[in-house]
This record gives C-alpha cells, sequence and structure tokens, in this order.
C-alpha cells in the first residue's frame, strides 16, 4: 500500500487523511500538540470552561463539511435553530428583527410581512445580482447600495464571510457564498455550530477514525525541510527527524500560507491576513432567553463593535471579525465595550437583567485568522496541483483554506481542498482535479 504524507493537521489535512484512509497508508504531520489548526477547542482553566478559538458559524449548504461530518460520525454535535431564521439587533437603534427566509428558490421572504429587514425596498435587491454578477477586480462596496438591506444584512454578511471590510474585500468571493447558499433558498442557509466545541465536532471524531485504519498521528512535529530530487520529494526534515518519501509515496502539504512559503519559496501564495478576536464570558448558571433567540441560540449585531453573539450553555461568546481594525485596543476595554452590548441585545428577551459587571472573560485574537479577503490577494491563491505544474514535483499536492477553491477561508473552502489534493495525489476523492 502506499503511503500519503499529510503535513498539517487542520481541516484541510484532515479531510484528506479522512479520504485517504482508505485507501493508503496515511501518516500526518503537526506541530502542535493537538490537530484542528484555527478551527479547535480546548479547557481554559480561568474560565473552567471548553472554549473555541473562535465561534464558526457553518450552513446547510456546505455539503462537503457534513459529508465529513457523516463520514466520521459527528453530525449530530451540531445545533441551530432548524430553520433558515436569523435574528438580529441593531445596537445603535436598540431595534430587534428577524430574517425569515423562505425554503425554496423564490425569495418571498422579500415580500413585506415581517420576514425581511425591516425597512427595505425591493429594489435594493439589485445589490444581490451585482454582487453575483461582479468581475474578479470588483470590491464588495462598489455593489452595495445606501438602503437597510445594503447596510443591516449584506455588508454584515460580507464581513463575515470574506473577514475583510467591504472597502476592500472581493465581490467575486461573496458571490460565490452567495451563489451556493442565498441563491439556492432557505433551505441552504440553515444555521448550525458545535454544541460543545470545534475539536468535539470537526476533530476528535475524525483522529478516532483514522485511528480505526491504522494511520499514524505525529504530533509536536514540526516540517521544516521539503527534499526533491529529479522532480519528487524524497525526503521530508521534521523536528522528530528525517522522514523518507519513498517511490511511490505522495505528499500533501496542509500546513497554512506563510509556512508553505517558507517550505516553497516559488509557489504564489496570499500575503496580506486578517484577525478575528473572539470574547467569552463565563456565568454562574446557564441563559435561556425567549423567543427565536432561544431557539437560534445566536443573534446577529450590526451598529456596534460584537458581530454574532453565541450562547453556550453558562458562556456566551462573541465574534469580531475583520479585527486588524482593533488591535490597538485594550483588551480590557474590548471586553467592556462588548459586555455592554451583550446586555444591551440580551437583556430585552431574558427573565433577569445580566449583571452590569464584566463577569470572568477572555479575549482571544487569531491574527491570522484568514487571508484578506481583497481581489489582489485571490490572484495570488495557487492550485491544489501548482507544484505539480508549475514546480514540475510529481509528488507533491497543496491543501489549505488559501488555496484557490473559489471560496474565502472558510471550513467548506478547507474541506474542499483536502479533497481536491487527495485527487491530485491520484487516488479516489469526492472532488476531482478541475
Ligand atoms: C477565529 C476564527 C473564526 C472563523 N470562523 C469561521 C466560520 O464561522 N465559518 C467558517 O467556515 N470558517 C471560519 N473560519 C475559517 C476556518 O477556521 C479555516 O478556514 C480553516 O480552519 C482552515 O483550515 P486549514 O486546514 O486550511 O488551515 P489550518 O487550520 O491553519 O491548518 C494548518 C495546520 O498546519 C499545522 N502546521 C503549520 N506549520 C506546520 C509545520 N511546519 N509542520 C507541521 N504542521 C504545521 C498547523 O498547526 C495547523 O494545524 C474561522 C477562522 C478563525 C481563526
Amino acid at each position: 500500500m502506499s503511503r500519503v504524507h499529510i503535513i498539517g493537521g487542520g481541516l484541510a489535512g484532515l479531510s484528506a487523511a479522512v479520504e485517504l484512509a482508505a485507501q493508503a497508508q496515511v501518516c500526518v504531520y503537526e506541530s502542535g500538540p493537538a490537530c484542528g489548526g484555527r478551527a479547535r477547542s480546548f479547557y481554559d482553566r480561568s474560565l473552567d470552561a471548553i472554549i473555541d478559538n473562535g465561534n464558526h458559524l457553518l450552513l446547510s449548504a456546505n455539503s462537503l463539511t457534513f459529508r465529513y461530518l457523516d463520514l466520521i460520525g459527528s453530525r449530530h454535535t451540531l445545533i441551530g435553530p432548524g430553520k433558515p431564521i436569523f435574528p438580529f439587533f441593531d445596537l445603535s437603534k436598540h431595534r430587534g428583527w428577524t430574517l425569515r427566509l423562505s425554503g425554496g428558490r423564490i425569495p418571498f421572504w422579500v415580500l413585506p410581512g415581517g420576514r425581511r429587514v425591516p425597512g427595505m425596498k425591493l429594489r435594493e435587491l439589485s445589490a444581490l445580482l451585482k454582487i453575483v454578477r461582479s468581475k474578479s477586480d470588483k470590491t464588495v462596496a462598489s455593489c452595495l447600495g445606501n438602503g437597510p438591506f445594503s447596510q443591516k444584512l449584506l455588508e454584515p454578511f460580507a464581513v463575515s464571510a470574506l473577514n475583510t471590510d467591504i472597502q476592500t474585500g472581493s465581490a467575486r468571493l461573496l458571490g460565490n457564498i452567495v451563489q451556493k447558499s442565498l441563491a439556492l433558498g432557505g433551505k441552504a442557509c440553515i444555521p448550525f455550530f458545535p454544541e460543545i466545541g470545534l475539536s468535539e465536532t470537526f476533530v476528535d471524531p475524525a483522529i478516532s477514525y483514522l485511528e480505526r485504519y491504522h494511520a499514524q498521528i505525529h504530533y509536536g512535529t514540526r516540517v521544516t525541510a521539503l527534499h526533491q530530487d529529479k522532480g519528487r520529494i524524497t525526503s521530508i526534515t521534521t523536528s522528530g527527524g528525517e522522514v523518507a518519501v519513498e517511490e511511490g509515496d505522495h505528499v500533501i502539504l496542509a500546513v497554512t500560507a506563510p509556512v508553505a512559503k517558507n517550505l516553497l519559496p516559488d509557489i504564489p501564495a496570499p500575503d496580506e491576513f486578517e484577525s478575528i478576536a473572539n470574547a467569552h464570558f463565563r456565568l454562574p448558571t446557564e441563559i435561556n432567553a425567549r423567543g427565536v433567540v432561544q431557539k437560534a441560540r445566536f443573534i446577529g449585531l450590526v451598529g456596534g463593535v460584537s458581530e454574532w453573539l453565541f450562547l453556550k450553555g453558562n458562556v456566551l461568546s462573541v465574534t469580531v471579525s475583520a479585527a486588524n481594525r482593533y488591535t490597538e485596543r485594550d483588551s480590557s476595554e474590548m471586553l467592556a465595550t462588548i459586555w455592554s452590548e451583550i446586555r444591551r441585545a440580551l437583556d430585552p428577551v431574558l427573565p433577569s437583567p445580566l449583571p452590569v459587571a464584566v463577569p470572568p472573560a477572555r479575549l482571544l485574537r487569531e491574527k491570522r485568522a484568514t487571508f484578506a479577503a481583497t481581489p489582489a490577494q485571490d490572484a495570488k491563491r495557487p492550485s491544489a496541483t501548482e507544484a505539480q505544474s508549475a514546480l514540475g514535483i510529481a509528488n507533491l499536492s497543496l491543501a489549505g483554506d488559501w488555496t484557490q477553491t473559489q471560496f474565502p477561508s472558510t471550513i467548506e473552502g478547507a474541506i474542499q481542498s483536502g479533497l481536491v489534493a487527495v485527487s491530485a495525489a491520484g487516488f479516489r476523492s469526492r472532488v476531482s482535479v478541475t
């Protein structure tokens, strides 16, 4: 049986490993103490709770992600409202509303009747068409209008989907997401998130699956060099020693863009990044809200710093995307601001108000959460076969959310990239190289 060496145990590497487990001897080299990369959870001693490095929201449209979860048997660990509903709260106007998408492709939800963004006009839908039809050099801002549909829905959706501000964010990448979600109707837009944590949903079950196939997973093993001879990788230098890559073996490089660029200086790769900040607050008891907020267990927030608020038992977690703009802001001041926004959004739907004082809290900043999803950075993304076609290295394929997936940095993109890399390595895969 031939061996496939997978460098990097994030979701791209795990997706490749799971796809290959029954077809090849799989060896994963992960520099960290655990797999998961930018989608992981951990026990935080100061909060005495399991928290994610960052809240992740999935949509039912993410079909490759759901297929991955079905393979590893963990779809049931996701929760969500079970319907395409999105409660929102405008912090500047102190007003809440709920977007209730209609199930099919015909968007009945845009008609008057309490399911759409308050005050929106039908003609504002033209912004969506502009986004879907935009050329690769267009920014999101150049497609948006001034009305509530653009300001209160498309803009926050764009910032969180691209993790990049609308002035520089790529309309084409956003358009690709819209085509695979909103344009397919509400059935494709049912939101989900892990009930316990990202590792419990995406990582631990994948490791158990891989162990059943006797895959080798080398934790704490950093790859520092790839050696080539006569158009193929012949050995890998790791912090644990030298690994021979035998004739017939393949290598999948599934590390982050900067690490890939270090190992293979001649490949193109994005080189600008955006951060995401996540604030976690632990309360003495579980939070039970009323109505649609309790059903959804999250709220989209506009008009403040906070963007998505998740209710996870006795932990309240807030996501702040495109957070490079807040780099200079002191963490305790950020926490105080976010806590006051949580109170404003949640108090109206709680049986009793939240405490005024900031409870035990943690602010996590992922400095290089995603590549900056601008047209210029998108143009720098290599294909899975770039090392084969441009560098002439026959037994090396690339994976990672930063490779050319047609999506911004997302779980779906990472999982798809792992599948494409498997196909590029000459094995059976759900997604083939295009
Ligand atoms: C805070 C945050 C919030 C997010 N929210 C969402 C969301 O709501 N929805 C969504 O779809 N996506 C979201 N994303 C994006 C998503 O997490 C990523 O797209 C995805 O996890 C990337 O997976 P990857 O495998 O491509 O990269 P990574 O997860 O970065 O994996 C790379 C792996 O390689 C390892 N590695 C690095 N160097 C070496 C080396 N030299 N040797 C061996 N191993 C090495 C790393 O330790 C890591 O495990 C979010 C990301 C962040 C950070």
